[in-house]
């Protein structure tokens, strides 16, 4: 089923908690785009978390629900949680897309909050240095590489699987990125811009 604030791709369910976020990526699907698949994404208003769990009865019919966008879903921390605790007491398997900044916008270390209820991360890493991530990521607050890097660093000690990840872009050093995900002891995935 997919309502006004989940959609599927395959068999895999999203999420969309929010069109906000703390990066404006030079290559981000919302610039110019209203949505994915014919999915319009642009939120009317953001969803609280008793309309998400309506619009999924079985959470374990699906191989994953992925908590995403058009936007960061950090953002709503506690409407992320409450979804994901239903979803993972239902039976389902979660994914959370995020930038990393998490813990930043929160102004808290947020991962051991996730533990239990997010079975994998998927972080944009998109660079392998500070000046890299600034050009292509456009981060619109302060320390956000560093908190993309501590928040992937966390993520491998405390939650089940960490993915960190780059957009096939000009001007990335993909093989720098890969060095730096692999030190961080996170898996390591490229991909790309139609994706
Ligand atoms: S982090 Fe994701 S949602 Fe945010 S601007 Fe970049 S691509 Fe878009």
């Amino acid at each position: 089923m997919e309502g006004n604030f989940t959609y599927k791709l395959d068999d895999t369910l999203y999420i969309n908690l929010t069109n906000s976020c703390t990066n404006a990526c030079t290559f981000c699907i919302r610039n110019g785009r209203d949505g994915l698949d014919g999915y319009d994404l642009w939120l009317e208003r953001c969803p609280t978390a008793e309309e998400i769990i309506a619009e999924i009865p079985d959470p374990s019919v699906f191989p994953e629900i992925v908590f995403c966008g058009f936007g960061e879903p950090t953002m709503r921390l506690e409407v992320l949680k409450a979804v994901a605790k239903y979803i993972k007491n239902q039976g389902g398997i979660t994914r959370l897309n995020t930038n990393g900044h998490g813990s930043l916008i929160n102004k808290r270390d947020i991962v051991p909050e996730l533990k239990g209820l997010i079975d994998t991360v998927s972080v944009s890493l998109n660079a392998g240095s500070k000046e890299e991530y600034d050009r292509v990521s456009v981060p619109q607050i302060d320390g956000a590489f560093e908190a993309t890097v501590q928040f992937i660093k966390r993520s491998v000690e405390i939650l089940p699987r960490t993915i960190a990840t780059v957009v096939r872009v000009p001007g990335i050093d993909i093989e720098k990125a890969r060095s730096l995900a692999e030190e961080l002891g996170a898996e390591f995935r490229v991909r790309e811009l139609e994706e």
